[in-house]
């Protein structure tokens, strides 16, 4: 069985992640989507939200998994079994961070091989920031997120505003 991880911060979860879920899920036996617990960016949502985001996403999706997780990636990939890890590739700044990052995880576990998938062209420019800029001044986010994530943004940023 192969089985492969896609690590993330998913914050939250958007419908150019789901593109690569999908597609992912068509070459693996099992997917795992990894929620990364600590990264090093400023977070909307908690750990717990952006898993239940993403369970909520992927719903039907019979061979897909959604888990936390802490720590190295690599030890997350050996604890699931897992052979492969998937990326995405968006065409602006991705692929020197992934080359950067893949090198240092080979090192860590050579067995572990990564598979990126190019972003599709619609997703191409959907990106944490730009999602919660667009969110917080009210922007039609729909045709970017997953309907039930565009309205936890909207009502993240109503609780923020109320503040
Ligand atoms: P990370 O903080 O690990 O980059 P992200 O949640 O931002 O976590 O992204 C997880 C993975 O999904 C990364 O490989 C990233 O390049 C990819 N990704 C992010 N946005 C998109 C998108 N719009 N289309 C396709 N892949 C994407």
């Amino acid at each position: 069985m192969t089985v492969a991880i896609y690590p993330g911060s998913f914050d939250p979860i958007s419908s150019g992640h789901l593109d690569i879920v999908i597609r992912a899920a068509r070459i693996f036996d099992k997917l795992i989507v990894g929620i990364y617990d600590t990264p090093d960016k400023p977070l909307l949502f908690t750990t717990a939200e952006r898993v239940d985001l993403a369970k909520k996403a992927v719903v039907d999706m019979p061979k897909v998994e959604v888990e936390s997780f802490s720590g190295l990636t690599v030890d997350f990939a050996k604890k699931v079994k897992a052979q492969a890890m998937v990326r995405g590739l968006r065409m602006s700044g991705d692929f020197e961070r992934e080359f950067n990052m893949a090198m240092m995880n080979k090192k860590f576990y050579p067995d572990l091989e990564l598979v990126c998938l190019m972003a599709s062209v619609e997703y191409q420019f959907v990106s944490y920031s730009l999602l919660k800029e667009a969110a917080s001044l009210g922007g039609e986010i729909e045709d970017f997120v997953p309907k039930h994530v565009a309205a936890a943004l909207r009502d993240k940023f109503k609780v923020d505003i109320q503040k």
